[in-house]
């Protein structure tokens, strides 16, 4: 009976860390989009199962269309993070309704995130003053915007609510100077990332804030992330100051920098790859 229990309890156990949302190796995920089909084919039940929970019938529909969604979901995660901000702008262009399916997978792994990073930003936004103008880049649903009183210019490559705008944030329509915040929660995701950052440091004002919230496994040279040093030493060559890191969380890296009243530096940046993030099957 304790044997039995315990093996219930291993298999359990197995599950659940099936369930740990990770972001391990290209080769390890770069065929789960892919196998999404197989998947559903494999873990269909056999007939005797069907008709046992023929009682339940939703709960079998529900189960399948969620792991469609879930595919989908980590296709257009990969390309997000394996193209530049032009090309996943055509491609959402050619297909708007691909973003709502990238978003409720978005939000779908989000849920299991004990912290937010959006929330702490927000909260630093609270501690100071309202008047401050920032840019959300990369905005997703605008739950920024929505959580605060400053003024948000919310940017995105697909705009779901009148408040976004739509286009590559390596080329937005803000004025230069014009922002006191410029944020990138989880959004540096393309291929040519410097861009966006070099986007950010036109339109802010000088003595601005950056501030980044990562994926941590991005920034884990253990694990084939990028060193968040050599990061940080591009962003300061781009014309930025430190001003605190905070590896505190789990999930996530914050990065806080400040623009220099001025930067004459012309200097070529050496900027680390950044791996994408892919998730896990689950
Ligand atoms: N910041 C939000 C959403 C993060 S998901 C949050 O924390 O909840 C990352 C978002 O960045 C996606 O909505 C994606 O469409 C957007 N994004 C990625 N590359 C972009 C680009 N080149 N231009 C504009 N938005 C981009």
């Amino acid at each position: 009976m304790n044997q039995e229990v315990g093996g219930r309890s291993r298999k359990r156990k197995r599950r659940n860390n099936h369930r740990k949302i990770e972001t391990p190796s290209i080769k390890q995920n770069a065929t789960a989009a892919a196998a999404a089909n197989s998947t559903v084919k494999k873990e269909l039940p056999s007939t005797s199962t069907v008709s046992k929970s023929s009682t339940k019938p939703s709960s079998f529909l529900e189960k399948m269309k969620a792991k469609l969604s879930g595919g989908h979901f980590r296709m257009i995660n990969e390309k997000l993070y394996t193209c530049s901000g032009d090309e996943a702008l055509n491609y959402f262009k050619e297909d708007p309704s691909l973003f709502n399916m990238y978003h409720t997978g978005y939000q779908e792994q989000m849920s299991r995130w004990p912290e937010q990073p959006v929330n702490i930003i927000m909260k630093w936004l609270k501690d100071r003053s309202s008047s401050l103008v920032v840019a959300d880049f990369g905005c997703g649903d605008a739950r920024l915007a929505k959580g605060v009183k400053n003024k948000v210019f919310s940017i995105d490559l697909v705009s779901k609510d009148p408040s976004v705008i739509a286009c590559d944030m390596s080329n937005t329509p803000l004025d230069s100077s014009s922002i006191d915040v410029a944020v990138f929660c989880l959004s540096l995701m393309g291929t040519n990332f410097p861009n966006y950052l070099e986007e950010a440091n036109r339109v802010l004002k000088p003595s601005g804030w950056l501030l980044i919230a990562e994926v941590k496994s991005r920034f884990d040279p253990n694990t084939g992330g990028a060193d968040p040093d050599s990061f940080c030493q591009a962003v300061c060559e781009l014309g930025f100051t430190s001003a605190s890191k905070d590896f505190s969380n789990k999930m996530f890296v914050l990065l806080y920098f400040k623009k220099k009243p001025k930067n004459n530096s012309n200097k070529e940046i050496k900027w680390p790859e950044l791996k994408p993030c892919l998730y896990k099957r689950r």
